[in-house]
């Protein structure tokens, strides 16, 4: 297979891409071969996504397919995208200012998931979520050649749960999508998601309440003001998969 046909620039953004998937595998968020990692491709009206049946810490940068929002393949060398990834493009036409989108089964998101509620204010990194969250109660439909995971309208319906300003969307009973205007937000905050759904349920396990509102608030404001914390979190873990990962950045061209 060559790879000579994909742009060097798109290749090299594949593949941090790709570093994003194992970075989430490495903190136990994929499972299996399913979930989902998109990327807008600017003004063409199409997204790269995870093709199907590759785990997630085997991807690199010629792992993905690239999709119109009519959901035709239109690049990649892969066969399939993601199954039940077809909601990436309602999501991209609706909010232009996302430009990545990540979708995982992680377990303590389905468990919070599961209660139908939004995260509540357990630990000082759950009021990054503050205000910034929706639940879609997810309906998948039973059809003769098979289960229908995302109609078009229930894709339609998710873009809308996720609104104008959430930035994470709990699914009911299967798991969260989060999405960002770039890579390391996007990532990151999923990875914090499933840390403070973790924190939750054994908080709540314990009966323990959540912080009063004034201190949620705060820490909120302070997320928000510094800013400091996805990135260098993104950083310190790129820097970790190039120790433990050297084969994904071994043609690296930049
Ligand atoms: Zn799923």
């Amino acid at each position: 297979v060559t790879t000579s046909l994909i742009h060097p620039e798109t290749r090299e953004r594949l593949r941090l891409l790709a570093a994003g998937m194992r970075i989430l595998h490495n903190a136990g968020l994929d499972s299996g071969v399913a979930g989902h990692l998109s990327c807008r491709v600017e003004g063409e009206g199409a997204y790269w996504i995870n093709s199907w049946g590759v785990l997630w810490d085997e991807f690199g940068p010629d792992d993905f397919v690239k999709m119109s929002f009519d959901l035709e393949k239109v690049g990649g060398w892969r066969d399939l995208p993601s199954l039940g990834s077809g909601f990436h493009a309602a999501i991209y036409r609706r909010r232009p200012d996302v430009n990545v989108i990540c979708h995982t089964h992680a377990p303590y998101l389905i468990a919070l998931a599961a209660k139908g509620q939004v995260l509540g204010m357990y630990d000082q990194r759950s009021p990054m979520f503050l205000g910034r969250m929706g639940v879609f109660e997810q309906r998948t439909q039973s059809r003769a050649d098979g289960a229908v995971f995302f109609s078009v309208e229930e894709a339609e319906g998710m873009a809308e749960a996720l609104g104008d300003d959430n930035f994470s969307l709990l699914l009911t009973h299967h798991g969260a999508v989060t999405v960002g205007a770039d890579l390391p937000t996007t990532v990151v905050r999923h990875l914090f998601l499933e840390e403070c759904a973790r924190t939750q349920v054994w908080a709540t396990v314990l009966g323990a309440p959540e912080m009063p509102a004034d201190v949620a608030a705060a820490y909120h404001r302070a997320n928000e003001e510094s800013g400091r914390r996805v990135p260098s979190t993104w950083e310190a873990l790129l820097r970790r998969l190039h120790r433990t990962d050297p084969e994904l950045f071994a043609d690296d061209l930049t």
